[in-house]
């Protein structure tokens, strides 16, 4: 077997222990007689995998009682629609800070169905940095103020979350749960695709106070109704059964290292390792703000276009693979989520170092 270190930004790594226990496991699980796939997910034995999967997550992310944790299918993307329809209660109107992409993406899908006002947007610099609005540019009567804590594309995240008072706070964290210590009372909503982070694609990942529940508007589908899915513990319909077990065994994996607070000081380390060369480097330089960078995304480039494709074969060639940056941005982009080893970017570093030799 030669598994490769894949930079992939999604759906990307997952750690070897859980995929090795995930094949142990696959053909029959434990004494069930069958796989996770083929069993019902009203049986007791799926019963028993949901229910550990949520009281792990809750544990790691510290989520307090009064918040519902909802496994869903749909992608982040389908959050972009069910957070207006159902939070769209009183003003029809949310606050954006617009940091790429994916607060793109949410702001048009809102606008379908109320106003979103962008109070502040990094779109002059190619977001390569995250605004920090004074709080007097805040709306006062807007139903949510939704931001993307970690920009998966841009390579930037928030290391403090803007005080919004009372007015719910939304995060799309798709791309860095789980990746350090978060205090989920801080938020009021917060929402992730599992393919970068948790598990494979398929599942996403729901964080919801409970007075946001059930004020959905009238023309939301029952599928789109955050109520539909807290009042049947995920189970309204058949929910991503197979992901639900992987995210499960990813959980256990991280509490046994420790939990979100240990997760945390090894992507910073794996983080510090890519960014301090990349200080030092005379060809490659991270394309994000210094203060603002990502510990999960990390964009580079060198300045020619030539030098970066050469960079991208070679790197493949030595087993480092996914390593092209999303076509917004350019050059290269590793992503180094929670399943990619410390090894993983010692050896990416160690590559560029050499590339950098043999190029200048
Ligand atoms: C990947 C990603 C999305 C889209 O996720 P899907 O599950 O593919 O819909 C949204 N937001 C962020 C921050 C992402 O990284």
């Amino acid at each position: 077997m030669s598994r490769v270190f894949n930079f992939s930004a999604g759906p990307s790594a997952l750690p070897e222990q859980v995929l090795s226990k995930a094949a142990s496991e696959l053909v029959e699980y434990r004494n069930a007689g069958m796989s996770v796939m083929e069993m019902s997910h009203r049986s007791g034995d799926f019963d028993e995998i949901i229910n550990r999967a949520e009281t792990l997550l809750r544990e790691l992310m510290g989520i307090p009682k009064n918040y519902h944790v909802l496994f869903l299918q749909g992608g982040a993307s389908s959050q972009f629609a069910m957070v207006p329809l159902n939070l769209f209660k009183t003003h029809k109107s949310a606050d954006f800070i617009h940091t790429g992409e994916w607060t793109r993406r949410a702001i048009a899908e809102a606008k379908k169905y109320g106003t979103a006002n962008i109070i502040a947007s990094s779109e002059d610099k190619n977001f390569s940095y995250i605004p920090k609005p004074e709080k007097s540019s805040f709306s006062k009567n807007v139903d949510y103020f939704h931001i993307c804590t970690n920009n998966t594309i841009e390579g930037t995240r928030y290391t403090s979350i803007p005080d919004t008072g009372d007015i719910p706070l939304i995060a799309d964290m798709s791309s860095n749960i789980l990746s350090e210590a978060m205090d989920v009372a801080g938020y009021a909503l917060i929402f992730a695709g599992a393919q970068k982070n948790i598990g494979p694609a398929g599942l996403t990942i729901v964080i919801i106070r409970d007075d946001l529940v059930g004020h959905a508007m009238e023309i939301t589908p029952t599928m789109l109704n955050y109520k539909t899915h807290s009042d049947n513990k995920s189970l309204y319909n058949t929910p991503p059964t197979f992901g639900v077990y992987m995210a499960m065994l990813v959980f256990e994996w991280i509490k046994d290292l420790g939990g979100t607070a240990a997760m945390q000081k090894i992507n910073e380390k794996k983080a510090s390792l890519l960014y301090d060369f990349l200080d030092e480097s005379k060809i490659f330089k991270g394309t994000a703000a210094r203060e603002d960078r990502s510990i999960m995304n990390i964009p580079y480039t060198t300045d020619s276009s030539d030098l970066n494709e050469k960079f991208l074969k070679e790197a493949s060639k030595n087993g480092m693979v996914n390593l092209r940056g999303h076509r917004s941005v350019g050059g290269m982009r590793a992503s180094i989520y929670n399943p990619m080893p410390v090894e993983g970017v010692e050896k990416l570093v160690s590559f560029m170092k050499k590339f950098e030799t043999d190029n200048s």
